[in-house]
């Protein structure tokens, strides 16, 4: 028999089914649009499916209007926030984006909590005692509003620096190890008490612990570490709806969350290797991290050139390789880099580029910008397959990295970037670095490489320079 129940399971496996499209699609550059429309299908079948379902349960008017306004508020600021958004603003929203859902799952452990176990003696807390699934019910109650608030806190500090409003250097309080294993094991303590006897302040109690815990996680994690700490904060939201769908008995939700959850997770661990970083380290909130800030060092004089100089540099050169970050997104000095490359190639020289894997704010953004600026793929070269070249090449155009080329990663073990692999573009002949200021990266660390006899810098807007240097040439 159908009934709008069956269809709504049935719609909600092929929705189920999409997003499992949607994540293979998006695995690879070449398949990944027909991975986002995977994804948009599968989730208007999951929203169509939803509303049928909570319109055959015939709910009030009050409740279709506030679901009609909900999604319409919804649908416009989204459509308006992804229009507007620059793609250096991207991995900010994504985080902004991750805690609403961590809000949403406290919202629903929170509803869980007033409709079941505030009144124990009431019809709801009767018929789950009935099936011996009250106990249950106050776990999934519990256990969502944690990883929901967790979430939720996490991603505001993690959009606040990416968007630079705090500091991104990591916070380091006194006994943060202790703090974070305390919390985790009273939230457990909190957790059986609140299952044995449910009360409001319990649940008070664990909003706020995990409230402060997430707030702390993400703040001691160091601004080198981001790429990652978003990937894991994706998984964190992945593993709230999953809560939340335990508690609305929503499958869909279930399946979606640990889709979320272990994609999330293993990307994070993919990244964490990527960059010789410890999964547990960064999940555990910087864990086993004792290096302060890096300290100012006094690296002595830099050398700063000219646009002209640059230009007349190029000429002489036989190999060339340049080593884009964020800089050259913020500056849009792609089509500039692209012209450059052009002349240069016509001159018989041999341009390439080196391609960090956490080059500018987000995975692949470095190569996005350089396919849009038509530079040929095959001179787009991981950081892997390019970094024994250095050695015989004649110049390095660094354009506004920082990070992704400081030596201090592989020479100085007590640097907060110690370990994570860079491109090594000190050994080449001569090193131009665009910037506008001797400013440091990203990751808050200043860089020795501006000081090497081999490197000079070359100051101003990246575009202007690169502009600059084209019109010499
Ligand atoms: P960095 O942030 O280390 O350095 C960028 C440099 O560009 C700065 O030193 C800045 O110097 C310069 N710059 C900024 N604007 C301009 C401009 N208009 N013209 C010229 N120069 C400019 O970037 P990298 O790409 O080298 O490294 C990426 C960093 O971001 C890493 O620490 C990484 O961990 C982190 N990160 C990466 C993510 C990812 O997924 N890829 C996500 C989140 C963080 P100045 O101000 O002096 O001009």
């Amino acid at each position: 028999m159908f009934t709008l129940e069956t269809t709504a399971t049935a719609a909600y496996v092929v929705a189920a089914l999409l997003f499992i499209l949607a994540l293979a699609g998006l695995s690879r550059h070449e398949t990944s649009r027909s991975g986002n429309s995977f994804g948009i299908a599968g989730m208007a079948v999951a929203l169509v499916a939803t509303i049928a379902l909570a319109l055959g349960r015939h709910i009030e008017p009050l409740g279709i209007g506030l679901l009609v306004g909900a999604m319409a508020i919804g649908a416009a600021i989204g459509l308006w926030r992804a229009r507007v958004v620059e793609m250096t603003g991207m991995p900010e929203l994504i985080a902004l984006l991750h805690s609403f859902v961590g809000l949403a799952a406290v919202l629903v452990g929170w509803n869980g909590y007033l409709h079941v176990e505030r009144d124990l003696a009431g019809p709801e807390a009767a018929v789950l005692d009935g099936q011996h699934l009250l106990g249950i019910h106050s776990a999934e109650v519990f256990i969502g509003v944690f990883i929901g608030a967790v979430t939720f806190t996490g991603s505001i500090v993690a959009n606040l620096k990416l968007s630079a409003r705090i500091k991104s250097t990591p916070l380091m309080l006194p006994g943060k190890n202790a703090l974070n294993i305390g919390a985790l094991v009273l939230f457990l303590v909190l957790t059986v008490w609140f299952v044995i006897t449910p009360q409001l302040w319990l649940l008070v109690a664990v909003t706020v612990l995990a409230l402060l815990l997430g707030w702390h996680l993400v703040a001691s994690i160091g601004g080198g570490d981001m790429p990652v700490v978003v990937s894991m904060l994706n998984s964190y939201s992945g593993w709230a709806a999953a809560a939340s769908g335990f508690l609305l008995s929503n499958d869909l939700l279930i399946v979606t969350g640990a889709l979320v959850g272990s994609s999330g997770a293993y990307l994070s661990y993919i990244m964490c290797k990527a960059m010789n970083r410890s999964f547990i380290s960064v999940i555990a909130g910087g864990f086993g991290i004792e290096a302060g800030p890096a300290e100012d060092k006094d690296y002595g004089e830099h050398r700063e050139i000219t646009a002209d100089g640059a230009a007349e540099l190029l000429n002489s050169a036989s190999s060339v390789i340049i080593t884009p970050g964020y800089g050259m997104a913020v500056a849009q000095a792609q089509y500039g880099v692209a012209d450059l490359t052009r002349k240069l190639r016509d001159r018989g020289v041999n341009v390439r580029f080196g391609i960090h894997p956490v080059a500018g704010r987000l995975p692949g953004h470095m190569n996005v910008l350089l396919a849009e600026a038509k530079v040929p793929y095959d001179i787009v070269l991981e950081m892997d397959e390019i970094n024994d070249d250095f050695d015989d090449t004649s110049v390095v155009l660094v354009i506004g990295a920082n990070d992704t080329v400081n030596p201090a990663a592989s020479e100085d073990p007590g640097s907060p970037i110690a370990g994570m692999p860079v491109l090594t573009v000190w050994n080449a002949d001569n090193v131009i670095v665009f910037k506008r200021s001797m400013a440091s990266g990203y990751a808050g660390v200043q860089n020795p490489l501006f000081f090497r006899d081999n490197t000079q810098m070359l100051f101003g807007d990246a575009k202007d320079r690169v502009d600059a240097i084209n019109a010499a040439l």
